[in-house]
């Protein structure tokens, strides 16, 4: 078989040898340590946790080796694609401080570009066309219903699925053969012509994994399709070795697929970049473990965090958590510094199934939150706000005197320990919101409606909205024992028969009565807040 004419006569043309791809994208010139590492989302739109657990790995270490992160779209599946999906994609991640030094949209030097596959197609072609003429590809005219009954015969004879050694029918077609197929003007896609034998394993160091098994592949698969535009596994491969790519780290879901890789960059003769492969996030479901899932956890989608508010910084803490094991004890002992010092290593990541908790993660945010200035927290909810607050909330931004004594209070600043009542900013926005409409929904009163009455009573009969702390609690207290309740907690812890409840229960129903919450910040300070007019008004309304 002349393989040079059947490659002159699949893909006519000038199309460049693979040296001057070589000459056009050189090696990069940076230090031996620097990687560089890549993200290559398909843009469907949909972005989640996995895609930022893998940014987050390949940020880290390309930037903490001086080397180049860039991105790359993945768009040959043109059936997938969304408008706007990629700016989606860098948002996202930046929303994260996520930054591509390089890549699709992204305001960088762009060298080794272009950077979305569809305008790369030329190059793939050259390449195909190289492997048609090595004789180290060919082409395949089998139909999907040939694959079909191919696959149900092989699974009859219980053997491996696919197209292969003596199943890959097109794979020894006479010049013959071929010409008439091509004649006949039939479809057909171009496959590896594969040397390997899955008997054949090689030890082949991961670098999240570490030392694995990897059979060979023997495997003819598809490198260009019918229309011409190439598999991932065939446009990966020349894409990360064109742009210089030293470490792939990507989801384990790629493993299976690694045999392929690895023939497809040997016969390329490109050098493997090293790759490590990335355990799936799972979660607990009841007693077991189990992947996150598209359909059933909304917190596996990364609009999720913006939309719920959580902090960019408490996300980014607890995937460092995850991520790298020694990371909490970093921090713990780092906790004003920047997430950028702490050492990230790929080989610190888990082999294993990192588990996710929605419960840690809202535990992280608690802290992280609790930690702002009053004017970080208020910038914070700003912007959520703006994005995805009602009306209302947007306009609790009006008033930034109010805003911030609020915020200032409910954080517990200036107190001897800072409170930890906020999650996210959606959560915080609803959690102050009795500061600026009567609550809509009440807890429970401890008490029955006759007491609760007369405590609204006598508090209003005797508030002066110029009294201090101590005097205000005084009259409270008086209220109590007004009321038979003990005035002071000890009196009551000494002999509870004796009363009918204590100061806390009474304290308790004007909480309520005045946020809605039986648990809430120091109450004369919110009162002060409130302002008079909104303190007797709130009395009325309580009472009705
Ligand atoms: N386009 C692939 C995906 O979205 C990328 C896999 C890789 O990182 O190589 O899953």
């Amino acid at each position: 078989m002349d393989f040079q004419k059947l490659a002159e006569r699949l893909l006519p043309g000038d199309y460049p040898p693979p040296e001057q791809f070589e000459a056009q994208y050189p090696p990069r010139g940076l230090a031996p340590s620097a990687a560089v590492t890549r993200l290559a989302p398909s843009p469907t739109g949909f972005i989640h946790l996995g895609n930022l657990f893998v940014a987050i790995a390949n940020e880290r270490i390309a930037h903490q080796s001086g080397g180049v992160l860039y991105l790359r779209i993945e768009d040959t599946d043109l059936k997938r694609k969304v408008d706007g999906a990629v700016e989606a994609v860098i948002e996202a991640l930046r929303y994260f401080d996520i930054r591509f030094d390089e890549g699709a949209e992204i305001d960088g030097p762009n060298a080794y570009g272009p950077y979305y596959q569809r305008a790369r197609a030329p190059i793939y072609r050259a390449y195909a066309k190289d492997l048609i003429a090595r004789g180290r590809a060919y082409p395949c005219f089998c139909t999907e219903e040939d694959l079909a009954r191919l696959r149900e015969r092989q699974t009859a004879e219980k053997q491996v699925t696919g197209y292969y050694g003596r199943y890959a029918r097109c794979r020894d077609l006479t010049e013959e053969e071929i010409d008439a197929a091509l004649a006949a003007g039939k479809p057909y896609v171009i496959r590896l012509r594969s040397q390997g034998d899955p008997a054949v394993k090689h030890i082949f160091r991961d670098e999240i994994k570490g030392e694995i098994t990897v059979p060979e592949n023997d495997q003819d698969v598809v490198i260009l399709k019918s229309d011409g535009i190439p598999t991932y596994h065939f446009a990966h491969a020349i894409d990360d070795h064109l742009m210089r790519t030293t470490l792939v780290v990507r989801g384990e879901e790629w493993l299976a697929s690694l045999p392929i890789h690895l023939e497809l960059f040997d016969v390329l003769g490109f050098r493997r970049p090293k790759y490590g492969h990335n355990c799936s996030l799972m979660k607990m479901d009841g007693e077991s473990r189990r992947k996150l899932s598209k359909r059933k956890d909304p917190e596996l989608s990364l609009a999720f965090y913006r939309r719920e508010g959580y902090h960019p910084r408490a996300v980014k803490v607890y995937m460092l958590t995850l991520l790298n094991s020694d990371f909490e004890e970093w921090y713990g002992k780092h906790p004003e510094s920047p997430l950028t010092e702490f050492p990230f290593r790929i080989g610190k990541m888990s082999r294993s199934g990192a588990l996710f908790d929605l419960n840690k993660l809202n535990d992280i945010s608690k802290n992280e939150l609790s930690r702002l200035s009053v004017e970080e927290m208020a910038d914070f909810l700003r912007q959520w706000a703006q994005a995805f607050g009602s009306p209302e909330q947007q306009a609790y931004f009006a008033d930034e005197e109010k805003l911030s004594r609020v915020l200032a209070l409910c954080m517990g600043i200036g107190g001897k320990k800072r409170r930890k009542d906020f999650i996210t900013a959606a959560q915080t926005l609803n959690e102050i919101a009795y500061f600026y409409a009567v609550p809509a929904q009440r807890d429970a009163y401890r008490v029955d409606d006759v007491t609760r009455d007369a405590v609204l009573d006598a508090f209003a009969a005797t508030y002066d909205h110029a009294d201090d702390a101590q005097v205000w609690f005084s009259k409270v207290k008086i209220i109590a024992a007004d009321l038979g309740f003990a005035a002071e907690m000890r009196d009551f812890k000494a002999d509870p028969s004796a009363y009918r409840g204590s100061v806390a229960d009474v304290a308790e129903v004007l909480r309520i009565a005045f946020t809605g919450r039986a648990n809430s910040p120091d109450l004369w300070s919110i009162l002060q807040i409130l302002g008079e007019d909104v303190v007797r008004a709130r009395l009325r309304a309580a009472h009705a």
